[in-house]
C-alpha cells in the first residue's frame, strides 16, 4: 500500500497585483525665455518675466521625442 499524504494545497490568497504607482512628474512649465535664462517662470500665458520685458512669451510644446 502506498500511502500518499494529501498535501493540502496552500491557498495563496495574498496575490498582490503589482501596482505601478506612477508619480506624475510635474515638470515646471517654463517659457523659452525663462528656460534660456534659467528664470523662474510663472507658467502663465504670459509670464512675469516676459511681461516685464514686453516680449512674446513662447512655450515649447512638450512632445515625445
Ligand atoms: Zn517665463
Ligand atoms: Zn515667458
Amino acid at each position: 500500500m502506498s500511502s500518499k499524504p494529501e498535501n493540502a494545497t496552500q491557498e495563496f490568497a495574498d496575490e498582490e497585483g503589482e501596482q505601478f504607482v506612477r508619480t506624475p512628474r510635474r515638470t515646471p512649465m517654463a517659457c523659452l525665455f525663462c528656460r534660456g535664462r534659467k528664470l523662474k517662470c510663472d507658467g502663465r500665458s504670459i509670464c512675469a518675466n516676459c511681461l516685464r520685458r514686453s516680449i512674446s512669451c513662447v512655450y515649447e510644446p512638450v512632445g515625445k521625442s
